[in-house]
Order: C-alpha cells, then sequence, then structure tokens
C-alpha cells in the first residue's frame, strides 16, 4: 500500500514535471497575453495567496473561491498572466498544510490540476467567443460563463478520473460535485463584478470586494468550528448512551474503538487499563485496524501512558518532538499529534486513553475535552459491563468451589439431553460423587476444614476432568460432572480412576489454630447414562442417584456403581 502510494505521487510529480514547466515557457512565448502593472500584480498575488491559505471552511472542508481573484485577470490580461498567480498562490499554501502528511505532493497535485484547468477552461472562453481584455458586460458573459462551466466540470472530471485511475480515495468524495458547483455559483458572479469595477474605479476595487469577502470567510469559518464541535458533542453524548447498552468488555471497547475514529481525527487509538500498580493494554487501534502489539508490561509512571497518568490532567501534544522523550518502548514512528486523558472512575484514576494523528497539530482544545468525556463514559460502560459479568458469573458459579452451581448444571443437563434426543449427541454419561463420612471431618477438625477438604475435591476434580465435561457441586459434599458423548462403560472406567486418585490424595486443612493436618478422604460415585437410562434430565440424574446409594454407599462406600434397570 505504501508502495503503491509512493508509486503514485512520483508519476504525478513526473506528469507535473513534463507539463507544468513546458508550459509555462510555451505560454510565456506564445501566449497573448497583456502583463499587468506592477501594483495589480503584486496586489492580486498577495490577495490570491491570502485566499488560499485562509479558505471559507464548510462542514470541515475547504472550499477554493480564489478565482473570484485569479479569473478576472484572465480576462484582463490572458493565460499566462491567470496561471502564473494561480500557481504562486497554490506555492503559499505548502506552509499552510505543513501539518498535512505530505504538502509537497499535495503541491504538485494541486498545481497540476489548476494548470490544465486553467488551460480547458480559457479553450471554452476563447471557442464560446470570448476575447482576453474585452470590457463589455454583454461580450463577456457567454464566455466567462463557459470559462466557470468547464472550469467546475473539469475538476469534477479530473478528479474522478484521478481517483479510477490511481485507486487512491478521496476522502471528501461524495461533497466534490456538489462542492465545484457551489464554488462556481460563488465565484462566477464575484469574478464578473471584480472585473468591471476595476475597469470603473481601478485598484480600489480590490479593497472595496477583498474586505466584505474575507469578512464573510471569518463569519462562516466561525460558525462552522462552532456548529463542528455541537455536531460532535452530540454524537459524543449517543455514543455514550449507546455503551452504556452492552454488556461485554470486549463489545463495548470494540465500539469505542470504532467509533472514537468517526469523531476525531484518530490514526492510532490506544486504551490502557491500571490495575495493581501496573498499565496494561486492553485494546490498540492502527489506522483502522485492532492491532495487538506486545508490550512490556510497565509501572505506571513509565513510558508516554505514564507520563499521562502521573499528569494531573488530560495532555495534549502537536508532535512527536513534544513526547518522544517520554517514550520508553513502543510507538508508531509515524504518529506526531496526542492526547492522552485519564479514565476516572470513583475519583480514581482506572485507565488511560491516548489518541494520535500523523498530522501535527491536528488536535484543539475542545477535542482534549471530548476525549475526556469520552473517557468518562467509556469508564462507565466498562464498570457496568464488569458488574453484569461478575453478577452472571456469581448466578452461575458455587461460591465456595467455584464450580457450576446447581441451578446452571440442571440447564446444561437439560440441553445436553435435548442434544442427545435431537441426535446431535450420540449419548452422555452423568457422574454422581458424594464424599464419605464427610460429617466425621466437620466433627473432627471443624467446619472451616470442611470447606476446605470440599475446594480442595473441586481442584482434584478439575485436573482429572476433560475439558468438554461441565463440573458442578450439586449440593452440600456432592458433586456432579456431565460427559457429554461418553459411553456409560467409558465414564465408569474414569470414576474409578476418580475413586482411586481421590483415595490416595492427601488434603491440607488447618483446622482452628492448628498447624496443616493432612486428612483423608475416599468418594462414592453413582453413573447413568442417556438415552439408555432415561429421556429426559431429571430421570438421568435420579438414576445416577440411586445408583450413588443403592450401588455404592449400601455396598460399603469408596466404590464406583453404574445403573441398571
Ligand atoms: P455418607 O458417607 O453417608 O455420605 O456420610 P456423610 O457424613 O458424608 O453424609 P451426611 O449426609 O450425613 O453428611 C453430610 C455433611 O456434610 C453434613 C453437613 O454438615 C456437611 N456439609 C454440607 N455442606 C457443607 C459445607 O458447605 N461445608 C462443610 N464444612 N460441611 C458441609
Ligand atoms: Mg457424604
Ligand atoms: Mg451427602
Amino acid at each position: 500500500m505504501e508502495e503503491r502510494k509512493r508509486r503514485i505521487k512520483s508519476v504525478i510529480f513526473i506528469i507535473w514535471l513534463l507539463t507544468v514547466p513546458p508550459g509555462f515557457v510555451w505560454l510565456a512565448v506564445n501566449g497573448t497575453y497583456d502583463l499587468p502593472s506592477l501594483t495589480e500584480f503584486v496586489s492580486v498575488t498577495l490577495l490570491s495567496m491570502a485566499a488560499v491559505s485562509f479558505p471559507v471552511i464548510r462542514n470541515g472542508i475547504p472550499l477554493l473561491l480564489v478565482g473570484w481573484l485569479t479569473i478576472p485577470m484572465f480576462f484582463g490580461h490572458g493565460l499566462f498572466v491567470e496561471a502564473a498567480i494561480m500557481q504562486l498562490a497554490l506555492l503559499a499554501a505548502i506552509p499552510l498544510n505543513r501539518n498535512a502528511p505530505d504538502p509537497v505532493h499535495r503541491f504538485f497535485f494541486n498545481s497540476l490540476m489548476f494548470f490544465l484547468l486553467s488551460l480547458l477552461s480559457a479553450g471554452a472562453f476563447r471557442l464560446a467567443g470570448g476575447e482576453v481584455g474585452a470590457a463589455g458586460l454583454y461580450t463577456l458573459l457567454l464566455p466567462a460563463a463557459a470559462y466557470m462551466a468547464v472550469h467546475a466540470a473539469g475538476n469534477t472530471v479530473l478528479l474522478h478520473a484521478y481517483q479510477l485511475i490511481s485507486g487512491v480515495r478521496l476522502p471528501i468524495w461524495s461533497q466534490i460535485n456538489q462542492q465545484d458547483a457551489l464554488t462556481a455559483l460563488a465565484v462566477f458572479p464575484l469574478a464578473l463584478a471584480n472585473y468591471y469595477l476595476f475597469h470603473a474605479v481601478g485598484h480600489w476595487s480590490l479593497p472595496l470586494l477583498a474586505v466584505p469577502f474575507f469578512t464573510v470567510t471569518l463569519l462562516i469559518r466561525m460558525y462552522d468550528a462552532s456548529e463542528r464541535v455541537n455536531t460532535i458533542l452530540l454524537e459524543t453524548v449517543s455514543l455514550g448512551h449507546k455503551l452504556s447498552g452492552k454488556l461485554t468488555q470486549p463489545e463495548v471497547l470494540d465500539l469505542f474503538a470504532e467509533r472514537v475514529a468517526t469523531l476525531l481525527p484518530v490514526d492510532y487509538l490506544y486504551i490502557f487499563d491500571i490495575r495493581n500498580g501496573r498499565i496494561e493494554p486492553l485494546k490498540m487501534m492502527e489506522e483502522g485496524e485492532f492491532v495487538d502489539i506486545r508490550l512490556e508490561k510497565s509501572a505506571p509512571e513509565e513510558g508516554i501512558g505514564g507520563m499521562i497518568y502521573g499528569s494531573e490532567k488530560g495532555r495534549m501534544f502537536g508532535s512527536q518532538s513534544e513526547w518522544s522523550i517520554y517514550a520508553n518502548d513502543y510507538y508508531p514512528p509515524e504518529a506526531e499529534s496526542l492526547i492522552g486523558v485519564h479514565i476516572v472512575r470513583n475519583k480514581k484514576v482506572e485507565g488511560i486513553l491516548g489518541v494520535m494523528s500523523k498530522r501535527k497539530n491536528a488536535y484543539e482544545e475542545y477535542q482534549l475535552r471530548i476525549l475526556e468525556l469520552l473517557g468518562s463514559y467509556l469508564a462507565v460502560a466498562l464498570d457496568k459491563a464488569r458488574h453484569v459479568q461478575q453478577t452472571v458469573k456469581e448466578s452461575e458459579r458455587c461460591g465456595l468451589t467455584g464450580l457450576y452451581n446447581y441451578r446452571y448444571m440442571e440447564r446444561a443437563l437439560r440441553q445436553n439431553v435435548e442434544r442427545v434426543n435431537s441426535g446431535e449427541l450420540v449419548q452422555l454419561s452423568v457422574i454422581m460423587l458424594d464424599i464419605d463420612h464427610f460429617k466425621q471431618i466437620n466433627d473432627a477438625y471443624g467446619h472451616q476444614a470442611g470447606n476446605e477438604v470440599l475446594v480442595g475435591f473441586a481442584r482434584l476434580f478439575e485436573a482429572m476432568a476433560e475439558p468438554e465435561w461441565i463440573l458442578a457441586r450439586y449440593g452440600g459434599e456432592e458433586f456432579v460432572a456431565i460427559l457429554p458423548e461418553t459411553s456409560k462403560d467409558r465414564a465408569v472406567r474414569r470414576a474409578e480412576e476418580i475413586r482411586r486418585v481421590t483415595g490416595d490424595h492427601p488434603f491440607l486443612v488447618h483446622p482452628d489454630g492448628q498447624e496443616g493436618v493432612e486428612v483423608g478422604v475416599t468418594v462414592s460415585i453413582g453413573i447413568s447414562s442417556a438415552p439408555d437410562d432415561g429421556e429426559d434430565a431429571m430421570s438421568v440424574i435420579r438414576n445416577a442417584d440411586r445408583a450413588l446409594y443403592t450401588g455404592a454407599k449400601r455396598e460399603g462406600r469408596n466404590k464406583v456403581a453404574a445403573y441398571s434397570g
């Protein structure tokens, strides 16, 4: 992609080199023109530079209205003079665009575009019977209209062609046609007015038109800026609402990362969590793609994140040189502008949110405020998602052992028996397990020690289970495992192993006020299977329970028994 961009840039430059400089030489030698006075040339050129450097901005997109200054130069002095002034004005835009990724390439692109447009429009003017230096209103009107129309249409066509040939998508695409029409509409009468006024009052025509023109430009820019802030603010609030509707952390982070890039100019986005004194990445996005960069887990005071963390509030930087001294680890080499804010929850900094742009000075003060607002929405949404997940976990799990609880097991068994009945699974088995003489452990070592045995057994049970088994604490010292796609024979063999290993396992307990003591326990196990021993969850469970009591407990405990009809 980068390689392709570089190639397109070289091609543009070569076409420019073969077109614009020779074109000017040709125009200077062969063109018909009539040089303006030095005062006129200098004042029009300076005003054109100002018009290019300080354009009307609509929806954040600049409208080039410089034509009201340059086109009358064509009417009065010819193509060579007009094209020269236009090129000088574009040159003035290089320092203005210095924040953009590649202002020099932009110059060559615009220079070539406007040179071609000047040629095409001048041709249209001639074809429509226009004559350079003519003064009559009616003689000029038609050729001038032809000039304008070709200028506007030419811009659209050339940009379309450029996009088609180069494959480069112009970001402002949808607005270009409309923009060209608007530009022509504003420029055409202004250019004529300028031309005639010059004939009527000489040089005074320039301030007479320039003062209202630049005043209106300023007003539109101010209005556009405030409207843009309002729009972004509304969108920020709406994102806040949407975030609070997401119930898991990944959903919150995905939505957030995707949408922030539409609210601010963002090439890189990083969300860090601060937990147990460490900064850890939660989500990272680079040039629109989620990325997973292995970062050294660093202490909160280290690195760029650490610098933001250590600041009293959010920070904003215009270029890489301002923040690179803080970087101790990875950073994207092309990044320039940076905003970093705190993610604050309950008055505590719980995370860091950072955005970067490849442009220099890409951010304004209000965007720092917007990001702070976004940070607080993110904090609330993450907090809520964590609570919901915690609640779900608590409602499914046994608080002591961390295994699934009875309610969860019952639902899981129903679903799995359903799968057997529908043919999705061939079979399943259920292991029901009860610790023998558990009461005696409570009596001998205390209830707390009994709990330690239960937790210890849960861990042992997990270690012996296969990944697809569903393990639950069924009640007091009773446990159940659902074994999807396991035959009764295989379940019996696995249960036998569990029984043997458990009997040999020392459980470390801490009776009140004493050193650790090792105790041993045995287990009795009952097994039933679906579809053989029942066609619904309840009968499968009931039959495992029967096997446990009649086949294992009653036969002397520390035994495995399978249900049989
Ligand atoms: P059997 O071999 O017949 O199963 O004998 P047992 O003593 O294991 O069975 P019984 O059902 O008589 O006693 C179970 C004991 O388990 C009674 C109860 O106090 C204890 N118990 C149940 N839940 C817990 C618990 O969460 N923690 C502790 N420490 N003990 C519990
Ligand atoms: Mg028991
Ligand atoms: Mg029991």
